[in-house]
């Protein structure tokens, strides 16, 4: 468990959130040759017990319909199959990713249109999208039950399951090891220097105030929160997400590609044996921070009929264990907000990613390192998803949302 009160009074790098961004951030600054700071990381709740990170299903995937969020997901793909040597560290289990691939299915023109499209810019960014009749789909899964199907579209490279506690254990890991400062409490408020352009400190639950060079806020659902204290409104909030790990009387016997059925339900394998499926609340308002109550009925009056309906050999399956946890919601178009705050330059975000964060998190934290060292992004320019978007109200729609 990590103490309480910082050991120092100042340091260059406060990041607020010790979970897979704030941790990835950690790290990729340790990496940095030019970066000598010092970096303290604030957690509020060190059992990770409540984060998104704790609750994802920690898959990835290519089908996007931006190219930089595709761009993104190829960077944590490469960081994740090469983990071992990118940590440094001969104790990192081997990693690879469960290719079963992402299987989007259109029941109707429109969102078959909109598969098309996505496939052409997939790829041209070095995806293997395919997209697949409903005779095509029969043929390679003959589980699915595709009578009102107009498409499906999968890709097996680089897109399914992946082990993202390992990564995030890693990272924190290698982190604290080479001089980064965990400590478990919580950033309560934040004070601005006289005319308000730059963080001066932030203030602690113990009581401590700390000086800080460039703060990082990577609070995830509590973002908003955060940038409220600095003074900031940003548009993300806590919403509840249903996850259930189900067995069946007749398993398939050959993988399930995390199918996005056209009711929004999505499922796919999980164990040898064991399957996932997830979707929203409905309604779907923001939600207390600490609200993590299940919908009982969501199970038995929507989700199982759907699964049942699409995989007929699912007809006889049974609920092992579930769970709800939080995106922390973009509302303003679901895609992340990354840099620095347009007024308040030493304030930087790393926010608002919805659902597909875990697997953003080698290329946000690495890009964010960047920024707090050299003022730019050089590997990968995320400026695209800067805060500045939203002052402008400039939108990026990613049309592939799960
Ligand atoms: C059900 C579900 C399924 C998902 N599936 C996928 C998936 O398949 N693929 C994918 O890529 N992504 C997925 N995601 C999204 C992904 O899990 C998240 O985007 C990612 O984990 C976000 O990480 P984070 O570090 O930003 O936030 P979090 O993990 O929530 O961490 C934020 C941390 O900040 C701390 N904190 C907050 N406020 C303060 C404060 N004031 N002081 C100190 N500490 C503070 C919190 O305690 C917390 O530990 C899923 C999410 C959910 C909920």
């Amino acid at each position: 468990m990590p103490h309480k009160n910082p050991t120092a009074r100042s340091y260059d790098i406060v990041i607020i959130g010790g979970a897979i961004m704030g941790s990835s951030t950690a790290w990729f600054l340790t990496e940095l040759d030019d970066f000598n700071g010092s970096v303290l990381v604030v957690e509020r709740d060190s059992s990770y017990e409540k984060c998104s990170t704790a609750h994802t299903n920690s898959c990835m995937r290519q089908q996007f319909s931006n190219s930089l969020n595709i761009e993104i997901s190829q960077f944590a793909a490469e960081f994740v199959k090469n983990l071992r040597a990118n940590i440094g560290d001969d104790r990192v289990p081997e990693q690879h990713i469960q290719n079963y691939g992402y299987m989007y299915l259109a029941d109707d023109e429109g969102f078959a249109d909109t598969l098309r499209e996505n496939q052409k810019i997939q790829l041209a960014a070095g995806a293997e999208t395919e997209l697949l009749s409903a005779e095509e789909i029969t043929a390679r899964y003959p589980f699915y039950a595709v009578d009102d199907i107009v498409l499906g579209s999968i890709n097996l490279k680089d897109e399914g399951y992946w082990d993202g506690g390992t990564v995030f254990d890693w990272w924190r890991r290698s982190a604290r090891e080479r001089g980064v400062e965990y400590i478990d409490n919580e950033v309560v408020a934040i004070t601005k220097n006289a005319n308000g352009t730059r963080v001066d400190s932030v203030t602690l639950a113990s009581g401590d105030v700390v000086s800080c060079g460039q703060v990082v806020n990577a609070s995830g659902p509590r973002g908003a929160r955060t940038a409220a204290f600095a003074g900031i409104e940003l548009p993300v909030e806590p919403r509840k997400r249903f996850t259930w790990i189900f067995s069946a009387e007749q398993p398939l016997d050959q993988d399930l590609p995390l199918t996005i059925d056209p009711s929004g339900v999505h499922f796919r394998q999980d164990g040898p044996k064991t399957y996932l499926a997830g979707c929203p609340a409905d309604p779907d308002p923001a939600v207390d921070f600490d609200d993590f109550a299940m919908d009982f009925n969501r199970w038995e009056n929507h989700v199982w009929p759907i699964i049942a309906t699409r995989i007929p050999q699912f007809e006889a399956i049974k609920v092992v264990t579930e769970w709800a946890g939080h995106y922390a919601f973009n509302t303003f178009d679901q895609n992340a907000i990354v840099g620095p705050h347009d007024q308040i330059e030493n304030f930087i975000f790393l926010n608002g990613f919805s659902g597909h964060g875990l697997q953003q998190s080698p290329a946000m934290g690495r890009g964010t390192a960047e920024w707090l060292t050299y003022g730019e992004f050089r590997s990968l320019d995320l400026s695209q998803f800067g805060y500045d978007r939203l002052v402008r109200n400039e939108p990026i729609i990613e049309k592939a949302i799960i």
